[in-house]
């Protein structure tokens, strides 16, 4: 298959008021870039207003257009799945539908590609025009806490504005959980993957697709996808109990033995200290199995290969072969 150079990636959520305006700029912006050679990858996700119509309109004036109409609305990270499992392109772009990102960004994001030989080209927010405190300050917030609850280190203030690779895509496409939080999925595959500092614009027209119900659940699937702190948090609590336990024993068993106490005060006070740090530490026990158990349930590949040198290379496609195969099928025939 001949690949275009470029595929522009948009998930669209009753956006109809801005798609032609982000049809026509992100066509001159990926023109500029790559000439004639480039598709663009819209994602209608259950919208209730007139999108689609609009789409397939834009569709049938324009050659570069690819159009996925989903069954029903989905959410934005899984439209954006979609996009991505269904573009073709050497280089993916992935931008939102409300011109918050501006696309003519590509030609310098490529730049940064092209000189650091990257995979991955992250645009981080230095400033957010438009949005409310409220949106700002629990977004800082929020990937502050991410960023102390997991092992994998997922950028800052970075949202799925980003410019990848297709073997950066190909990658990411084998990640196959269901609770998808796509800024953390991409940056768990590792690659080289650099920043790219922007300001971002206010909302084209219309207003937020994610309300604070949308917000709270994609926060929830984002520290619970890749972390599994909070079933943690049983083991820690019981952990000090057991230590606070013991000393409260002691002062219990103490002022026992002078004669202080109301009789049963003793055996009362020792039976719900004990019993209190024992369940938290089966709690805390079970948490483990359970966080150990989750991470399997999500079946991600236990690893991914970026290179390989030397003259075993054929032998080497034995293990992950996907991401190198894939490029190198005529030169290596895939062994398995
Ligand atoms: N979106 C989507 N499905 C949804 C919600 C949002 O495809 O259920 C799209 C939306 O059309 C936009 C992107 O996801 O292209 C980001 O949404 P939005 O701009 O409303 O989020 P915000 O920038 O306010 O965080
Ligand atoms: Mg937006």
């Amino acid at each position: 298959m001949q690949r275009p150079r470029l595929s522009v990636v948009v998930p669209c959520y009753n956006e109809e008021s801005c798609l032609e305006v982000l049809h026509a700029r992100i066509a001159a912006a990926a023109r500029a870039a790559v000439g004639e050679d480039f598709e663009i990858v819209l994602v209608n996700d259950g919208s209730r207003d007139n999108s689609w119509a609009v789409m397939q309109r834009l569709a049938a004036a324009d050659p570069h257009l690819v159009c996925i109409n989903l069954s029903r609305n989905h959410g934005h990270q899984l439209a954006l799945t979609a996009g991505l499992d269904l573009c073709s392109g050497e280089q993916i772009l992935i931008i939102d539908a409300d011109l918050q990102d501006p696309p003519e960004l590509l030609a310098d994001m490529r730049a940064v590609m092209a000189e650091q030989d990257a995979d991955v080209v992250y645009a981080v927010r230095r400033k957010r025009e438009g949005e409310s405190l409220f949106k700002k300050l629990t977004a800082a917030a929020f990937y502050r806490v991410l960023d102390r609850v997991t092992d994998t280190p997922i950028p800052l203030d970075t949202g799925d504005f980003r410019l990848m690779s297709r073997r950066a895509l190909d990658a990411f496409l084998t990640l196959p959980e269901q609770a998808r939080f796509i800024r953390g999925m991409v940056a768990w595959i590792g690659f080289r993957q650099v920043p790219f500092l922007y300001d971002r614009a206010e909302r084209h027209a219309g207003e937020t697709k994610y309300p604070l119900a949308k917000m709270i659940r994609f926060a929830l699937d984002a520290m619970t996808g890749f972390s599994t702190a909070p079933l943690r948090l049983a083991s820690h609590i019981g952990m000090w109990l057991v230590g606070a336990a013991g000393l409260l024993m002691l002062y219990i068993l103490a002022s026992w033995a002078l004669g202080g106490t109301v009789a049963g005060w003793t055996s009362l006070m020792l039976l719900v200290l004990f019993l209190g740090a024992a369940q938290m530490f089966v709690l805390g026990l079970i948490g483990e199995y359970l966080g150990r158990l989750y991470i399997e349930a999500k079946r991600r590949p236990l690893y991914l290969v970026a290179d390989i040198a030397g003259t075993a290379r054929g032998h080497a496609t034995l293990g992950y072969n996907a991401v190198e195969a894939r490029d190198q099928d005529d030169v290596h025939p895939p062994l398995v």
